[in-house]
């Protein structure tokens, strides 16, 4: 069995942009496993096909007809290093939508409120092609060989200075591969629930890793596309609030120049949503967003309930309830045993400063690799700083 140098498990950004940054320092070396069918991980769109009526949910594409059913946002002053990576892929962004009133609606029975939206600031920036734009550019640059999908890490052994990755696909077909190092491009919870460590991690880690709970998967999107935004005629921004629900927080997704649509990210708890169907969440939605911005709210061309709770790529019984903030970042690597020095954490979760968010994911994918390089006796650009990581 060939031994990689470096074995990314996961092909969400944290996974990819690791890939990238290998390819660009010439290591060629490394394969990226990722469990589902496509890249992207939390990044995924819903996809308006150009011919025909309809669409697709995608994990992929960055088609210019693409609506964000996971990330939407980014704060290129906050983040340099995530905005210089969408310069270096040669993406557009523009600002969230947010010119006009907003909506406020309290209890139930009171009609909706209206008042003077708010400007965020610093604004928050979306990516034309939607934030699988990033994912789309990032995987046109990492040769096709290197990225296996559709098969998903079940076990990890040690022996010998190797590391053994056995995976699983959809039909329960093993693959086995073999590499030095393990770049864990998985939350953190996620990889303690589903991948099985041989020797055992060591117990204070594990317990630490499943105590991080993972960036929004406890939550849900709805989206509805219209052929027009009407809301914006009436000086409404798009922007609504609600503790009736079943919608907390809604938001103009309108494409540039294209398509315009509503979001909204639900107020009902994970365990609540999952003795509904999708239907019955879409009928309610709709009825909402009827009261809040009006009766051509009801009819969309096409609406979509996302649940990240129910994917078991992404959240784990655990994650059924929401926590409040992003809590503590847990250790990156090894301190000491066998694993020390063969397994880094690079999801967002591990970024010292922007633990759960996109930025997050490229710095913790950062750090891996300057571990990584580190250990082929190459000089990386910028001193490892961070204590978390040891490899
Ligand atoms: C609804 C929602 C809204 C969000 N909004 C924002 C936002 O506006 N701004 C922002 O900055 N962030 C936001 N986030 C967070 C952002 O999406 C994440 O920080 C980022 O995508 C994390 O990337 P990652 O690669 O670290 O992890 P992930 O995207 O979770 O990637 C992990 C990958 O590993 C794969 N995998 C899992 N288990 C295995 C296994 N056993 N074997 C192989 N592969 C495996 C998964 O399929 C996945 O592709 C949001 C997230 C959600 C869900």
């Amino acid at each position: 069995m060939h031994a990689y140098h470096v074995a990314i498990v996961g092909g969400g950004l944290a996974g990819l942009y690791a890939a990238w940054q290998l390819e660009q320092a010439g290591v060629e070396d490394y394969l990226v496993i990722e469990a589902r069918d496509l890249p992207g991980g939390r990044i995924a769109s819903l996809e308006l096909l150009p011919l025909e009526p309809g669409a697709t949910q995608t994990h992929k594409s960055d088609a210019p007809r693409c609506f964000d059913l996971g990330p939407a946002w980014y704060w290129p002053g906050l983040q340099p290093q995530l905005d210089a990576l969408v310069r270096a892929l040669g993406l557009e962004a523009f600002a969230q939508h947010e010119a006009g009133d907003m909506v406020f609606e309290h209890a139930a029975g009171e009609a909706p409120r209206r008042m003077p939206g708010y400007a965020s600031s610093p604004p928050s920036m979306r990516l034309k092609g939607g934030m699988g734009a990033l994912i789309g550019a990032l995987r046109r640059r990492i040769p096709p060989g290197r990225v296996v999908t559709g098969q998903a890490v079940s076990q990890l052994r040690y022996s010998a200075g190797e590391v053994a990755l056995e995976s699983q696909d959809v039909n329960g077909r093993f693959t086995r591969h073999g590499a030095r190092h393990v770049l864990l491009a998985v939350p953190p919870r996620l990889a303690v629930a589903r991948i099985g460590f041989s020797p055992v991690l060591p117990d204070a880690l594990a317990r630490q890793w499943s105590a991080a709970s993972t960036w929004m998967a406890p939550h849900a999107k709805y989206l509805a596309v219209f052929d027009a935004p009407f809301w914006r005629d009436n000086g409404l921004s798009g922007e609504g609030r609600s503790l009736q629900g079943p919608l907390g927080e809604i938001h103009d997704a309108s494409l540039p120049g294209g398509e315009a649509a509503l979001f909204g990210f639900f107020a009902i708890p994970a365990q609540v949503r999952r003795s509904l169907t999708e239907e019955v969440l879409r009928t309610h939605c709709r009825a909402q967003l009827v009261r809040l911005f009006g009766a051509k709210a009801a009819m969309p061309k096409l609406d979509v309930v996302k649940d990240w709770a129910r994917e078991s790529w992404t959240a784990t019984d655990a994650d059924l309830v929401a926590e409040a903030g992003h809590g503590a970042v847990p250790p990156a690597g090894i301190a000491s045993g066998p694993w020390r020095g063969r397994i880094l954490g690079i999801a967002s979760e591990w970024s010292p400063r922007f633990p759960g968010y996109l930025a997050g994911a490229i710095e913790a994918a950062e750090l891996g690799v300057r571990a990584v390089l580190g250990t082929r006796g190459q000089t990386s650009s910028r001193e490892h700083s961070d204590a978390n990581v040891r490899f």
